[in-house]
């Protein structure tokens, strides 16, 4: 029996992948799913057109906001996907907004859907070639549908497997789609949004944020039937304390709602998401601390000359509009990805707040602004550092001192693109290192692993039957989106070990 810790996007890629093969594969994973009052609000509001929904409905799936941003993006009104499952390690993670998932589907439950590949250059100095991961891409995209168009991004970012359909552009960003097209801006290449959606059947009613009422978002969850046909078994309710092998096999300690157990297998494949996968592996392997990469997040409200009209009332979703990569070697060696967003009622709760008292001047302002969310690569980002505590992991972030200066390039870079909107750079806002999820590398694959290291199959130093599958193996963490490679990465270890 081989086993996998994990029901998020890597666990599930991995499983796929040994599926294949014909292994017998057990799941074990903590599985903490959606309350019940949250999944009736859900199904009642799928039920219904979007006009027939209730204030009420809305309210109770609205996220809290903090300062500059929301605090925790939820799932139906419910933040069931950051909760510690009975019986997990305490993890103490100081940065805010930021936490581990137990839940069935890990943080694929509030994603943001946003997929686009690495390219060769962005795997410099990976144990891993270009052409096994485009292997893989292309089988994870054969199970995750894809929105997306033929655009200039395509080029570089190829689809793998080609979209059937597409998201609806709004207004806003079909005007700066034809801007990018038309201005050929030098080191700055655009194009539509790539989402996993499933978006022939999306009716455009803007409750993306808040968790698709008709579950069109995809969510690793989405594949547990179909990998359970395949023969695989699912054991949810268990949280993995220790893995130990030998030479007969491995040892997976847990604890189950019965009691402590033992699972014993041929292999394991951890995924159990960074933070997981890191405090497990620490346990298990006798190491005290692992130092986390990130690709930095950042934030940047645009400001638009010119009102768009209607935008509160159009119909749109309120995922990524548009992707913009800058790939400048004035502004960072590597690339920059940014994704762009319109009008939402995150955004529009926002405004509101900022504004407090001249609140009644929020529709003048949505209909000029937009977001800029970044990334960074690891190499100009901070970083976090995770240390065994007791029975449990304490994580703390560093500033890299590089980064400010990057971001001031991009903001200039922005600025130089003549948009139509002019980038608020005094808002403009970086976030704590962790706090865009896009983290891993604390056992980074290596040609020749030491301690603390892995191999190219994501065996850490001196385990044979153990592999670590999740983002924990990345050498870097590039700035395009990351769970797309987690998921190929994860496919290709489980396919090829
Ligand atoms: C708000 C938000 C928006 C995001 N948007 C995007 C985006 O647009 N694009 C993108 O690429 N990425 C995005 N991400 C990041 C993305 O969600 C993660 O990269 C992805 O979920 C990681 O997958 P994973 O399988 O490695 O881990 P997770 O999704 O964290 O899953 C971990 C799994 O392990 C299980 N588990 C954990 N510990 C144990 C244990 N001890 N025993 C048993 N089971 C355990 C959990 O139950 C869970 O099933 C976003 C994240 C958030 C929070």
């Amino acid at each position: 029996m081989e086993y996998v810790i994990g029901s998020g996007p890597a666990g599930m890629a991995c499983a796929a992948a040994l599926l294949a093969r014909g292994r017998d594969v057990t799941m074990l994973d903590a599985g903490l799913t959606l309350e019940p009052g949250h999944a009736a609000l859900r199904s009642a509001m799928a039920a219904q057109v979007p006009e027939h929904w209730t204030a009420e409905q809305h309210a109770m799936r609205r996220m809290k906001l903090g300062a500059e941003m929301p605090e925790f993006k939820l799932s139906h009104g419910s933040d069931y996907p950051y909760r510690a499952a009975p019986g997990a390690p305490s993890l103490a993670l100081e940065v805010p907004g930021v936490a581990a998932s137990y839940a069935l589907g890990g943080l694929s439950n509030v994603w943001g859907a946003a997929m686009l590949p690495y390219r060769a250059a962005d795997m410099a100095g990976w144990p891993v070639g270009m052409e096994a991961m485009a292997d893989a891409y292309r089988h994870v995209l054969s199970l995750v549908p894809m929105a997306g168009q033929a655009d200039a991004l395509e080029a570089d970012w190829p689809f793998y497997v080609r979209p059937r359909a597409d998201m609806p552009l709004s207004r806003q960003a079909v005007a700066l789609l034809k801007h990018f097209e038309r201005a050929k801006i030098p080191g700055v290449v655009a194009g539509r949004a790539r989402l996993a959606v499933r978006a022939a059947e999306c009716i455009a009613c803007g409750e993306c944020l808040n968790g698709c009422p008709r579950e069109l978002i995809i969510s690793a969850r989405h594949r547990l039937p179909a990998l359970r046909q395949a023969g695989m078994h699912y054991i949810p309710g268990v949280v993995v304390r220790g893995v130990a092998e030998d030479a007969d096999g491995v040892m997976i300690h847990a604890l189950t709602p019965e009691g402590g157990r033992v699972f014993a297998g041929e292999r394991v494949f951890v995924a159990a998401g960074v933070y997981g996968s890191t405090a497990l592996m620490l346990r298990s392997l006798g190491l005290a601390r692992a130092e986390i990469l990130d690709s930095q997040y950042f934030t940047l409200p645009l400001l638009g000359l010119k009102a768009a009209k209607g935008v509160m009332q159009e119909r749109l979703h309120t995922l990524a509009q548009l992707f913009v990569e800058i790939e400048d070697a004035a502004v960072e060696a590597r690339n920059v990805h940014l994704q762009l967003y319109g009008y939402s009622d995150v955004l529009e709760a926002m405004i509101a707040r900022k504004l407090g008292p001249l609140k009644g001047l929020r529709a003048l302002l949505l209909a000029r602004a937009l977001v800029v969310q970044g990334y960074l690569h690891s190499d100009v980002s901070g970083r976090l550092e995770a240390r065994l505590e007791g029975e449990g992991m304490r994580v703390t972030a560093r500033r890299n001192p590089a980064t400010r200066e990057v971001l001031k390039r991009v903001v200039r870079k922005i600025g130089q693109m003549k948009l139509g909107a002019r980038p608020l750079a005094p808002l403009l806002h970086e976030t704590l290192p962790g706090r865009g999820y896009h983290s891993g590398g604390s056992f980074p694959m290596r040609e020749a692993p030491g301690v603390g290291e892995t191999d190219d199959m994501g065996r850490p130093y001196g385990r044979v039957r153990t592999h670590i599958v999740d983002s924990s193996v990345f050498p870097t963490v590039p700035a395009a989106t990351i769970t797309l490679s987690v998921m190929a990465n994860a496919w290709r270890i489980g396919f090829e070990s």
